[in-house]
């Protein structure tokens, strides 16, 4: 977690997701970043400022970059490791800046809001696509993800961020959430589960701590 460089997101990536929002499906990708001091591992005890309103979850698949972008890189020549992250969003914060057409940073990138599970190695194009993810909460399963629902595919979204803003060793990307978003409370349990070639790798359990 330490040699984490830059924290890239997408918003509104699933189609049902920016739906359940009353967002349009966008016509190019929603990028948007949070500060390293936004990260917290997936395990045990995950902080959330208590004074903050309302703070949804979003569970999605994150991907780490291994190599300085060039043009042309497929995802296999760039991604070296992925994982899940919990991209919390202050969402009445979100409202408020929204509304005044501020940028999201206070949202987004608050402490503790980029809730981050230990990279596993890149898995091969085809069995990327083919994963599937879950978020749990208090043992009911609220999100289930899969790359094969993105607007933007992975090699899209690196076909956009890496000519504008740069990709380089060391920056990951959420890769967006799916449908399924919902508030956390102190006390919730969390679990993230991700499933790749039929293997089944659980993160968590995790405890809100909303002080
Ligand atoms: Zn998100």
């Amino acid at each position: 977690m330490e040699n984490i460089r830059n924290i890239y997101c997408v918003g509104r990536n699933y189609a049902l997701h920016a739906k359940e929002l009353g967002n349009d499906v966008p016509k190019e990708p929603m990028i948007f970043a949070k500060p390293t001091h936004a990260l917290q591992p997936a395990t045990g005890k995950i902080t959330v400022p208590g004074t903050i309103g309302s703070v949804d979850y979003e569970a999605e698949l994150v991907v780490r970059i291994g190599a300085g972008y060039k043009p042309g890189m497929t995802v296999s020549d760039i991604v070296d490791g992925i994982t899940l992250g919990l991209d919390l969003t202050a969402r009445d914060v979100q409202t408020g800046l929204k509304e005044r057409r501020h940028p999201w940073l206070l949202a987004k990138g608050f402490l503790g809001s980029a809730v981050l599970a230990p990279f596993q190695p890149y898995p091969g194009e085809a069995a990327l696509a083919g994963l599937t993810f879950n978020l749990i909460k208090n043992d009911t399963v609220v999100q289930t993800g899969s790359p094969l629902d993105m607007i933007f595919s992975i090699q899209q979204l690196i076909d956009f961020i890496g000519p504008r803003m740069g990709l380089g060793a060391g920056d990951i990307l959420f890769t967006g959430t799916p449908a399924g978003v919902g508030q956390i409370a102190d006390g919730d349990t969390l679990e993230m589960k991700l499933t790749v070639d039929g293997r089944e790798e659980t993160f968590g359990p995790m405890y809100v701590d909303m002080a």
